[in-house]
């Protein structure tokens, strides 16, 4: 079926009512693909946070104590309505973040997965009875935190519901959602089914805004606890403001992963790996943006690793044959070709394919090739910082010591990657990365919605999937009964 561009939602979702205006104003939404405004989003102030605020906290002694059944039931069907919406989530995704509409719908069904995981937990979260003496009666309670805010970034917005919003709602908490400035629209869809499923009024509330709307949900008295996606240098600014109320965070910050390719890899499920850098353009958390190749196979391995990238289809996500779409803004373009500018200067790898703009037909969107640079020095900005872009550092290593110290040489801590055919030292290296999340052979470092997801380090704390993202949003409450 052909995915075509849908008309974006745009407004915001307070309690019960759709607003169409904001103290902030509004700002236009540019199309990465051409670079034309398709939607003007509403710019949330510290006002509408404050009732959005307000709405969740009045709608939570009522959502917390439906009957847990219940609660699955209507998250339940809130997932069948994500389903019946796929096709519109697929094109949102393409209009608001480029994502090709060709992997557009498993992105889609990431999120639905992650959702229907989210709601099956509803209804099986218990608390513990305690041992403790004959006269004593000792018990501990689950009970939700209350009205969690909610920060996300763009990269993967319908997915965003799934892994990030649906656990706190399945936990019995109420949320304040603020999607990134750059992609609001999923998140707005999501709010709309999320009502017409029937989760209550306050329950789902949708404030789009940018960076200013989120600090104002971050030191505002009525939220909880705080669930942020996004950048390291962000994450420290909430952390700041969390410290002064004690408002707990999870954070979900991103990554600088090493994909670790040893001389008797499956050079097939290697490679299959190493294209990873072409998906989401390179802007996703776990992409293995660093490839670690033993020297006795790094010239036959790198040129078909170069060799299948010139391939790649670069264009228009709405083209089913397209692999990889735009960057998100035209400073995202500008940002990721300093990183290659300045390797360039500091010789601190080697150009081995892409690196410039593409123009042409593609002139008025945001796109890059896929570029690689080989042999680059481990301690260079190439090889350390997060260039959330395709851009794809080669780097040598001899023995298995060294690639994992290589691998753990970075500030960051998200996922890492495997590749062997020696069963034993798969799981040593598994084991000695610094990370949270490690794929062997083909593995994917992100599993699926039952397994835990997060990251160490600077990539952050806490964890989503499977029932430990339900336990992030609640907090045990210890009753201790004298029998006497
Ligand atoms: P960002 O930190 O610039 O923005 C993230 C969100 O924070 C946006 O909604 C933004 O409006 C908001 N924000 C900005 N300033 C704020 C402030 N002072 N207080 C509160 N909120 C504020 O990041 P980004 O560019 O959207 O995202 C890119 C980063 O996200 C990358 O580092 C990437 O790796 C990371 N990421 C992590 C995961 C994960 O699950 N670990 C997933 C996707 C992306």
């Amino acid at each position: 079926m052909t995915i075509s561009p849908i008309t974006p939602p745009v407004g915001l979702l307070i309690g019960e009512d759709w607003r169409t205006s904001a103290t902030g104003g509004s700002r236009p939404h540019v199309n990465a693909a051409n670079g034309l405004a398709q939607a003007d989003v509403l710019m949330a102030g510290a006002a509408e946070i404050d009732e959005a605020a307000s709405a969740a906290r009045a709608a939570f002694p009522t959502w917390r104590r439906w009957h847990p059944t219940e609660r699955r039931r209507v998250l339940q069907r809130l997932v069948g309505l994500m389903e019946r919406h796929r096709d519109d989530f697929v094109a949102l995704s393409a209009q608001e973040c480029g994502i090709p509409v060709q992997i557009g719908d498993a992105i889609v069904q990431m999120g639905i997965d992650w959702a229907d995981s989210a709601a099956t937990w509803a209804d099986k979260l218990a608390g513990e009875v305690v041992s403790s003496p004959a006269d004593v009666f000792d018990y501990a309670l689950a009970e939700p935190y209350g009205v969690v805010g909610i920060i996300l970034t763009w990269n993967g917005p319908a997915a965003s519901m799934g892994i990030s919003v649906m656990p706190a709602l399945a936990a019995g908490c109420c949320v304040v959602v603020k999607p990134s400035e750059l992609a609001p629209f999923s998140a707005l869809l999501f709010a709309r089914l999320a009502r017409e499923a029937g989760v209550p009024a306050g329950v789902v509330n949708v404030v789009t805004g940018d960076g200013s709307a989120g600090a104002a949900l971050v030191s505002h008295p009525e939220i909880d606890k705080i669930s942020f996606t996004g950048g390291v240098t962000t994450a420290r600014a909430i952390s700041a403001a969390c410290a002064r109320r004690l408002t707990p965070l999870l954070l979900e910050l991103g990554g600088k992963s090493a994909n670790i390719v040893f001389d008797d890899a499956d050079r097939k499920k290697a490679l299959k790996s190493a294209l990873g850098i072409i998906v989401l353009s390179g802007q996703g958390c776990i992409v293995p943006s660093r490839l670690l190749v033993q020297d006795t196979i790094y010239d036959e391995f790198v040129e078909s690793v170069t060799a299948a990238l010139r391939h790649v289809r670069v264009g228009d996500p709405f083209d089913p044959k397209v692999t990889m779409g735009p960057v998100i803004t035209e400073a995202a373009c500008e940002r990721i070709l300093g990183f290659v500018d300045r390797a360039h200067e500091s010789g601190s790898g080697k150009l081995l394919i892409g690196g410039e703009r593409l123009l042409g037909e593609l002139r008025d969107g945001y796109y890059l090739p896929p570029t690689v640079f080989g042999d680059v020095d481990n301690g260079s900005e190439l090889a350390q910082e997060e260039i959330f872009g395709p851009v794809l550092a080669v780097l040598r290593f001899a023995d298995e010591e060294q690639a994992v110290d290589m691998a753990n040489d970075t500030p960051y801590g998200l996922a890492g990657f495997v590749h062997t055919r020696d069963l034993s030292r798969a799981v040593r290296v598994a084991a000695a990365l610094d990370v949270g999340n490690v794929g062997v052979n083909g593995g994917g470092a992100m599993g699926g919605p039952e397994a835990p997801f997060g990251g160490v380090k600077q990539s952050g704390y806490g964890r989503e999937g499977g029932k430990g993202a339900l336990l992030e949003f609640l907090r045990m409450k210890n009753v201790m009964v004298d029998l006497e």
